[in-house]
C-alpha cells in the first residue's frame, strides 16, 4: 500500500476536497474512532502496536483493584453495605480489569458489593474485553452513560487518546496546524491563519497544544462526582510540569511512524498536560491529588511486598515477575514517564497514597 492511501486516507481526502482543511483534533478523532475505519473501531493494531503497564505485570491491576476497594470503603458510612461501581475507561484488552477484579474478590473473600462498568466505544475491543471478563461486566459508550452511584474510576492510557489542536506563532501572529491536501492530492500538514491567540497562552509561547477533549471529560466527572461520591485515578504519560507543545505521535508495530502516512492503521497519541487537567478539575470544584510519578505511586501502594508474595507463590516465574515490576517503577523509564493524578468529589479527603495514613 502506498503512503497516504488507506481507506480512511481516501475518505479524509474526499472530505477535505469538499470542505477544506481539518484541525488536528478532527484528524485524530477520525483516525481513532471513525465509524468504519478508526484504529480503535476496527481493532487494527490489537496486540501489536502498544504494550501497557497492566500487560507488563499483573501487579499493576492488582494494586489498583486493592486501592479501589479501600477507596470505596472510605466512601461508605459505617452502617452502610454500599453497592459501588468500579468503572474503567478505555480498558483496551481488559487485562487491568481482570487483575483488579481478581484482587478485589480475593481480598473480600469472594463477595464484594461491586458492579463493573467498562466505558469502551470500540465494538472490536468490547469483544476482546467481553471474552476475557465474562458476563459480569456492563459496557457503556461514554462515561455519562454509566448509571449514577458511588464510583471508583480507573483509566490507564485513556487521556492520551483525547484529541488535541496545535497552534504556532510566527512574525505574522498565531496560526493553527491543520491537515489539508498537497498539490498532488496527498494529505499534508499546513498552517491556516492568522487566528486569534489561543486561550491562556503566555506572552513568550510560540507553540501550543490544546487538549480539546479534556473540558468535556472534566465536566462529566464534575456532574457525576457531585451527584454521588467518587474518585478517578488517571495514569498516563506526560510531563510532570509544563505543557506539551508538539507531542502528537503515531505508532505502528511498536515503531513511531509519521502521523499522516497510514491513517486508521496506526495509534495516535499526545502527551497529557497534567497541569491543565488539574486546573480544569479545580475550577470544576473537584479535589485534586498529584500528579505523582508512577514509580512513586506504585512504591507507596506496596509493589515490593506484592511482588515478593507473588514470587513466593510462583517461584518458577520469579525472574519475569521481578523484571515486570522493575519496569513499571524504573525511574529512567515508565516509573517517571508515567504520572498518576486522582480527581475526587468535592470535599473528600486526600486518598492513599497521598494521605499519610
Ligand atoms: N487501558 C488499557 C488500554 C489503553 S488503549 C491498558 O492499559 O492496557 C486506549 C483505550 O482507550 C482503548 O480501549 C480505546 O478504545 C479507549 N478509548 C479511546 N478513546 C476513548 C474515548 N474517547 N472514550 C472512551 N474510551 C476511549
Amino acid at each position: 500500500m502506498t503512503t497516504n492511501d488507506t481507506p480512511l486516507a481516501r475518505k479524509l481526502k474526499r472530505q477535505i476536497r469538499a470542505d477544506g482543511p481539518i484541525s488536528l483534533a478532527v484528524f485524530m478523532t477520525a483516525c481513532l474512532h471513525d465509524a468504519e475505519y478508526g484504529y480503535y473501531t476496527t481493532g487494527a493494531g490489537l496486540g501489536r502496536d502498544f504494550t501497557t503497564s497492566p500487560e507488563i505485570s499483573q501487579i499493576f491491576g492488582e494494586l489498583l483493584g486493592l486501592w479501589a476497594v479501600t477507596q470505596a470503603q472510605s466512601l461508605r458510612r459505617p452502617d452502610e453495605a454500599m453497592r459501588w461501581i468500579l468503572t474503567e475507561i478505555g480498558p483496551g484488552r481488559g487485562v487491568l480489569m481482570e487483575d483488579a477484579r481478581r484482587a478485589i474478590l480475593q481480598a473480600a473473600g469472594g463477595v464484594e458489593n461491586v458492579a463493573t462498568a467498562l466505558v469502551e466505544p470500540s465494538p472490536e475491543l468490547r469483544k476482546v474485553q467481553s471474552a476475557r471478563l465474562g458476563d459480569e461486566v456492563r459496557f457503556f459508550e461514554q462515561l455519562c452513560d454509566v448509571p449514577d452511584g458511588p464510583t471508583i474510576i480507573l483509566a490507564n492510557e485513556f487521556l492520551d487518546c483525547l484529541p488535541v489542536r496545535q497552534f504556532v506563532r510566527d512574525e505574522n501572529g498565531w496560526h493553527e496546524r491543520v491537515v489539508g491536501l498537497s498539490p498532488e492530492g496527498a494529505l499534508m500538514m499546513g498552517l491556516v491563519g492568522p487566528v486569534p491567540a489561543p486561550e491562556g497562552t503566555s506572552p513568550d509561547a510560540n507553540s501550543v497544544e490544546q487538549p480539546v477533549g479534556m473540558d468535556a471529560f472534566i465536566e462529566t466527572l464534575r456532574v457525576r462526582f457531585q451527584a454521588a461520591p467518587g474518585r478517578a485515578v488517571l495514569i498516563d504519560y506526560g510531563p510532570s510540569g509544563g505543557s506539551p507543545t508538539d507531542s502528537l505521535r503515531a505508532f505502528r508495530d511498536g515503531r513511531q511512524v509519521e502521523p499522516l502516512t497510514q491513517p486508521g492503521l496506526c495509534d495516535l497519541t499526545a502527551d497529557v498536560d497534567f497541569g491543565h487537567l488539574a486546573r480544569l478539575a479545580r475550577e470544576a470544584g473537584l479535589a485534586v491529588e498529584g500528579p505523582m510519578a508512577q514509580g512513586e505511586f506504585l512504591g507507596r501502594l506496596g509493589i515490593e511486598r506484592r511482588m515478593q508474595s507473588l514470587i513466593a507463590a510462583n517461584p518458577s516465574r520469579a525472574e519475569d515477575i521481578l523484571l515486570g515490576a522493575q519496569r513499571l517503577v524504573d525511574p529512567d523509564g515508565m516509573g517517571q514517564a508515567f504520572q498518576v493524578i486522582c480527581l475526587s468529589s468535592p470535599d473528600l479527603p486526600p486518598p492513599k497514597p497521598w494521605s499519610l495514613s
